[in-house]
């Protein structure tokens, strides 16, 4: 029976691989992003730090300049030389600034448009206040390549946040998938393979406890798809064998034409129960029972109305014998019953029952049989008669057929000395 909800392994793992893929689409396109990203953000530093290398260079020239300016009063050569450097490293700034203006977010580029140092009048006062603005800019360009190191360790801080994060949807998949699989199917599994281990040292025994162990995991906490179609195999497999092999028993017991226990069947039980009545001074009786003149009968009507008359006395044999008693055809036209825990009168009494019915049964063409019936005579034998072990018994209920037949037929007798007395002198 399949369950509505039932996710299967096939299912789950079909899931992971989902899961685990997405996650690599994941994994690749935001470390590519992240790549881009990053050295991005480090060549613009690293731009950032030239410049800032660069504004301190000025600064340091810029300054060296303006302390000449101030080391009392100056020749016209000495200004004019002053100056005409100070042209150079405006020309210089003014290259910085061009570079700067790539970058919109530069405060040299506003610096520039503010100050414009070419267009003023050189004084000591003028160029002492580039030196402060320049320190200014350096400041801020500081504050701005810190800012933006900053930025780049919080970004790459979240990206492992990322990747953690990914790492643990892929984990809790994939573990889920183990731990339901592992719950689902492992341990039944197991469960299974030492049941069927078992099964193969011992069969046909273990046939009923592999169906029943196979049962269990059927109706065990959830079992997996794959774990309840196994399960439900095997628990047939086995109900499939045991049922064979009853057959099998049945058919290794059974005597075909008549369905009675066969010969073999018989045999085992006769020793069998003879050395329990033995063992425990107990009971037990036996009846040998043959269709009288049945040869003429074959003869005339052929074997396969002789087969049809075989077939119904086994059936009213069976009919009249009690759950414990052994009805058995003992070969040709002869039946054997064993009647374990029996005393002789029992036997007797029932074997009379069955002599009388058979007598009164209407067989067909049995007109034709002496005395216009189709009958049977029994020879009964019992453990007090002398017998020593199972075949004495059956010699004994031999003779009392015997007897029986000599001196009529359809007649039960019980092996008796006199019997035997009989059975002698007729003989010789
Ligand atoms: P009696 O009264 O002395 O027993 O005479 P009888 O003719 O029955 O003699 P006997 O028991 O010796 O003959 C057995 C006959 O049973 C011989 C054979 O034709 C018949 N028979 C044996 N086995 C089968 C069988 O399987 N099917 C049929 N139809 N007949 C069988
Ligand atoms: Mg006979």
């Amino acid at each position: 029976m399949k369950h509505e909800n039932e996710t299967s392994a096939k299912g789950l793992l079909r899931l992971v691989i989902v899961t685990g893929i997405a996650a690599l689409v994941l994994a690749i396109g935001g470390t590519s992003w992240f790549g881009a990203f990053q050295s991005a953000h480090i060549r613009a530093i690293a731009l950032k730090q030239e410049l800032r290398m660069k504004l301190v260079e000025c600064r340091a020239r810029i300054s060296s300049i303006e302390q000449q300016f101030g080391e009392g009063t100056l020749s016209v050569d000495r200004q004019s030389e002053l100056q005409s450097k100070l042209r150079i490293e405006c020309a210089r700034f003014s290259e910085l600034g061009r570079s700067a203006e790539m970058q919109p977010e530069s405060v040299l580029g506003e610096w520039l448009k503010r100050r414009k140092p070419l267009a003023s009048p050189v004084s000591r006062e003028s160029i002492q206040l580039m030196v402060v603005d320049l320190d200014g800019m350096i400041a801020s360009m500081n504050g701005t390549i810190a800012d933006d190191k900053e930025m780049l360790t919080a970004s790459l801080n979240y990206y492992l946040v990322f990747i953690a994060l990914l790492l643990i949807v892929v984990v809790l998949a994939g573990g889920r998938f183990i731990i339901s699989s592992y719950r689902r199917s492992i341990i039944p599994l197991h469960k299974l393979s030492e049941r069927l281990h078992q099964l193969n040292c011992n069969l046909p025994e273990s046939l009923h406890d592999t169906a029943e162990v196979a049962k269990t995991l059927l109706r065990g906490e959830d079992p997996s798809a794959e774990m309840r179609s196994v399960s439900e195999s095997v628990a047939s497999m086995c109900h499939e064998i045991e049922e064979k092999n009853r057959k099998l028993d049945e058919l290794h017991i059974r005597d075909e034409k008549t369905s009675l226990y066969n010969y073999r069947h018989f045999k085992e039980h006769l020793i069998i129960d003879v050395e329990r009545a033995r063992r425990f001074n107990g009971d037990i009786a036996l009846a040998m029972i043959d269709i009288d003149h049945f040869k003429r009968y074959n003869d005339r009507y052929g074997h396969v109305a002789g087969d049809r008359v075989l077939a119904r006395i086994a059936e009213i044999i069976r009919r009249e014998c009690r759950m414990t008693d052994i009805p058995s055809r003992f070969g040709g036209d002869e039946f054997a019953v064993l009647f374990p825990k029996t005393d002789r009168a029992t036997a007797l009494e029932i074997s009379e029952r069955l002599r009388s019915i058979i007598c009164d049964e209407p067989f067909e063409y049995e007109r034709n049989q002496p005395g216009e019936q189709l009958t049977v005579s029994i020879g009964v034998a019992s453990w007090l008669d002398d017998a020593t072990d199972g075949t004495s018994l059956i010699s004994n209920a031999d003779k009392a057929l015997y007897r029986a037949k000599s001196s009529g037929r359809n007649k039960v007798l019980v092996f008796t000395r006199e019997v035997v007395s009989e059975e002698s002198k007729e003989r010789e």
